[in-house]
């Protein structure tokens, strides 16, 4: 049996949510069904100060059901594959579903099978991830007694690229609280080449890492963990004709192993990572995705309007789409308007015009009370909110903008973006 709506979304996380709650605020005539078979809605961005202990985990979920905008069906289900030529999707009960248009943003997947030994560690040998479990992670803080403390991140794209310094850095401040820091060789080990691709936020950072004495390992790609043996492996990515640094704030008692002119372990006795990530399976393996070249298997939309490049009546935001930008909620708020408006503009015959400019932004919070605001749009140009900006320099740590991170943007999320306000 085929049933017909008029807008079919995929996936019913911040993007898809905000998307029908916007459309249907602009027009509640319209037929909307979203489809997710999740029954509970996170709001991950918290995750990094549960893991830092200074968040309840129960406050991020919410039940989905509580957040579908009213007037819009929700089907429980999981989307398994496109048939963009017929309009329709299928779904992994059989059911198949036509749509005048279709959003697709079913969010980012998490390989655990990307580096060896991942899996079989992951949650237990102190190797944690606000990722997979932001609990555990703070359990293994809270248990931490000096030593190697480790955090790393993947060679692929991830959500929210800013969130593994993020812990590091509050972990570092809880390990100063717990008079262990002395004791303690705080590692972040990065395939990048910077700590961050935008200059302004980069120069605070590294004045924070100096700070804290932390020892940055650039050009490492994590290719294995030995949980049981607490031993991270990588291979040395940089080109033998760079004048980049592989190494920044050298620490001896970190004690890292040579293997070989390319080859290096360390030991740890926490490790924080983020996993591999990639575009779901079932994008990466369908019509929709990029074909060939470096973002094969990303959502293959224009980078303006985020309309699919083929097909015409197909529209994709959120994680799982090819954009040269960061991956995070606050890009999703201003990708939603956008996509709202395109199709508005297809149903109403209206030539509104609103394009996506790359806007994303990265709370990099850098202690317990301190917060740097990074915003950004393509080519990692600075773009920073106009209000915000007329009050205070956000490319510096700041009280307010931690409050802005604990308080503000929860409510933001929750009041606001889900509710198609903003
Ligand atoms: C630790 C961490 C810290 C972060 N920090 C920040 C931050 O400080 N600021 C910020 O802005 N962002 C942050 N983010 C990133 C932010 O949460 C994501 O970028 C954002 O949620 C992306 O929205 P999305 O709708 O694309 O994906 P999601 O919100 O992840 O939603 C995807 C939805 O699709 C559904 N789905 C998956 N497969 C299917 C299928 N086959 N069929 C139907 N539905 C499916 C899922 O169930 C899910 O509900 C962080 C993320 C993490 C993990």
């Amino acid at each position: 049996m085929i049933h017909t709506h008029q807008i079919v979304i995929v996936g019913a996380g911040t993007a898809g949510i905000t998307v029908a709650a916007q459309l249907r605020k602009k027009d509640s005539k319209l037929d909307i069904v979203i489809i997710d078979p999740a029954t509970t809605h996170y709001y991950q961005p918290a995750w990094t100060l549960v893991g830092a202990g200074t968040f309840d985990y129960e406050k991020t979920a919410r039940p989905m059901a509580s957040l579908i905008p009213k007037g819009v069906k929700w089907l429980k289900e999981f989307v398994t594959s496109f048939q963009p030529e017929a309009n329709t999707i299928q779904l992994r009960n059989e059911a198949t579903i036509k749509y005048e248009f279709l959003v697709v943003c079913p969010g980012i997947q998490l390989d655990l099978d990307g580096i060896e030994g991942l899996k079989e560690t992951m949650g237990k040998n102190n190797v944690c991830s606000n990722y997979v479990n932001s609990n555990y992670t703070w359990e293994v803080l809270q248990k931490f007694k000096g030593g190697n403390a480790l955090f790393t991140q993947p060679a692929t794209p991830i959500k929210c690229g800013g969130a593994p310094q993020k812990i590091m850095y509050l972990a570092d401040d809880y390990f100063q609280k717990q008079n262990i820091k002395d004791k303690t060789n705080v590692v972040f080990a990065t395939p990048g080449s910077v700590i961050f691709g935008v200059a302004d936020f980069a120069k605070t950072l590294m004045e924070v890492v100096d700070r804290k004495n932390i020892n940055l390992k650039f050009f490492h790609k994590l290719v294995k963990i030995d949980g049981p043996n607490k031993m991270a492996y990588y291979e040395i990515t940089i080109p033998d004709d760079s004048e980049k640094s592989v190494e920044y704030n050298h620490i001896d008692a970190v004690n890292v192993q040579e293997l070989g002119p390319k080859s290096i372990a360390i030991p740890f006795d926490m490790l924080h990572l983020a996993p591999p990530q990639s575009a779901p399976d079932f994008i990466k393996n369908s019509p929709l995705s990029h074909q060939e070249g470096a973002k094969k298997g990303w959502l293959n939309v224009d980078h303006a309007t985020l309309q699919h490049k083929q097909y015409s009546n197909i529209y994709g935001l959120g994680d799982c789409a090819a954009l040269p930008t960061a991956k995070t909620g606050a890009a999703v708020r201003k990708q939603a308007p956008v996509v709202v408006q395109q199709i508005l503009n297809s149903l109403q015959n209206t030539t509104t015009e609103l394009t996506y400019k790359g806007y994303s932004s990265c709370p990099l919070v850098t202690g317990y009370g301190k917060m740097v605001l990074a915003e950004f749009g393509y080519n990692n140009v600075r773009m920073s909110d106009p209000i915000i900006s007329k009050f205070i320099d956000t490319s510096k740590e700041s009280y307010s903008m931690w409050v802005l991170k604990k308080y503000g943007l929860p409510f933001l999320y929750w009041q606001l973006m889900l509710k198609g306000k903003i």
